[in-house]
């Protein structure tokens, strides 16, 4: 048999880096649990209907990349392509809007889109979200923007830019779709095109094909269509943001991959990833709580991709080696030698020291080469001699020098030499 590869397109990460990955997500939460924000864990599959109903239909992520199949009792299931419908659905389905509001969660993992895949575009990756859920307040949009900065800003990322836009309350979209439809029914397009701007004629900002670019460089803005109300609205994001020197561009047409967006929208763009530039957007989203069944609440929210925040802290030159933090690497020379250190090795973890041991017949040179390896801060050499003398050399493995240090007191020598 030949050998088994990963499904094509997945992102995986294994040691060294996936303790990066681990630490990356570590410092991205951190300031979500400095803001209030609570865990919340959910499934991975989801009625196929959350989504289309959700996310939208007239979505890349809905039309064409959902991994949707028929499960054993004939319903029609789908991985989830992205974290806000199912937060929804919880929120609705446990009433968490009737408590405290806002309910403000967030949530990491995996996350699933049939997509070409290329550098920072996978068919699983990873994502990092936060959601405010049940109160419209323009603070409440800067804070949400100002936890995914910080998160950033933590891990040591400068190249990036935060865009933002505003798609306005009902009023402003009714009139600037009026508009825009009047505009694209002008243009000469395909069928599929046409269809897909009758979904959603916003679409048509996202197209890549440059005659459409084209086309549309003269179209109506929304943020030209902004009521008063909007308007404020939409300044008094921009005026918090500056307050705590947030910086920002306006990108009036910018346009998100999901439909539930409305008022502010915003998107964090690395300037050294090429094509895939995007690492983390968000926005507020009126009326999604009401489709899916719920009463009729605002939320607002963001989700980061942390395959390209990764990327990007590489283009970076951020260090993204594996710091090792192994206090103590222990080789046993010997039977009776293993006996003891399995025991002594175990008691030191059980007080809070990182301890590896030598595992299988290495010789002491072997044992030797492998502590080098593991990054470990000190070493002991545990024989037959040490266990009648009950005492061991304890080595700095960066300066070679040791001391003697009877077995009993060696957690304590630890601590003494801690970092
Ligand atoms: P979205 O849910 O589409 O708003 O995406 C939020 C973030 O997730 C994006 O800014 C990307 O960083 C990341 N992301 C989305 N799709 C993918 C993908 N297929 N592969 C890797 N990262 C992705």
């Amino acid at each position: 048999m030949g050998k088994y590869q990963a499904p094509k397109g997945v992102s995986e990460y294994f040691p060294p880096q996936s303790g990066i990955f681990e630490s990356v997500i570590r410092t991205l939460v951190n300031p979500a649990l400095a803001a209030g924000y609570e865990p919340i864990e959910l499934p991975i599959f989801e009625d196929t209907e959350l989504f289309t109903r959700g996310v939208g239909e007239s979505t890349d992520v809905v039309s064409k990349e959902m991994y949707t199949f028929e499960d054993r009792g004939g319903r029609s299931i789908t991985l989830r392509p992205e974290g806000t419908a199912g937060v929804m659905r919880a929120v609705i389905e446990h009433n968490l809007d009737r408590g405290q509001l806002p309910v403000k969660v967030f949530y990491k993992g995996p996350f699933f889109r049939a997509e070409r895949p290329q550098a920072g575009r996978y068919r699983q990756f990873y994502q990092f979200g936060i959601e405010a859920i049940g109160i419209n307040d323009p603070y409440l949009d800067a804070e949400v923007i100002a936890v995914a900065y910080n998160g950033y800003k933590a891990l040591g990322l400068k190249n990036f830019e935060l865009q933002i836009t505003s798609l306005g309350d009902k009023e402003s979209r009714d009139n600037h779709r009026k508009s825009l439809i009047k505009f694209i029914e002008a243009l000469n397009l395909d069928e599929e095109t046409k269809a897909r701007a009758a979904k959603n004629p916003l679409r048509l900002f996202d197209d890549k094909r440059s005659e459409i670019q084209k086309s549309m460089a003269s179209a109506p803005l929304l943020l030209d269509f902004l009521n008063e109300s909007s308007m404020k609205n939409f300044d008094d994001v921009q005026k918090a943001l500056t307050s705590v020197g947030i910086p920002y561009i306006v990108n009036p047409r910018m346009v998100r991959g999901l439909d539930y967006y409305t008022g502010t929208t915003f998107e964090f763009v690395h300037r050294d990833l090429g094509a895939q530039s995007g690492i983390g957007g968000g926005g507020r989203y009126d009326g999604l709580m009401e489709t899916l069944g719920g009463q009729n609440l605002s939320g607002v929210g963001f989700a980061l991709g942390i395959d390209r925040i990764l990327l990007a802290m590489e283009k970076e030159n951020i260090s993204t080696q594996n710091n090792s933090y192994t206090d103590l690497y222990v080789i046993a020379l010997g039977e009776e030698a293993s006996k003891e250190a399995f025991s002594i090795v175990h008691t030191l973890r059980l007080s809070g020291f990182v301890v590896e041991q030598s595992f299988g017949d290495r010789g002491l040179k072997g044992s030797m080469k492998a502590a080098d390896k593991s990054g470990a801060r000190f070493s002991v050499v545990i024989g037959d001699a040490e266990l009648t003398s009950g005492s061991v050399e304890l080595k700095n493995m960066a300066t070679g020098e040791a001391i003697s240090v009877t077995l009993s007191a060696l957690a304590t020598a630890l601590a003494e030499n801690s970092r």
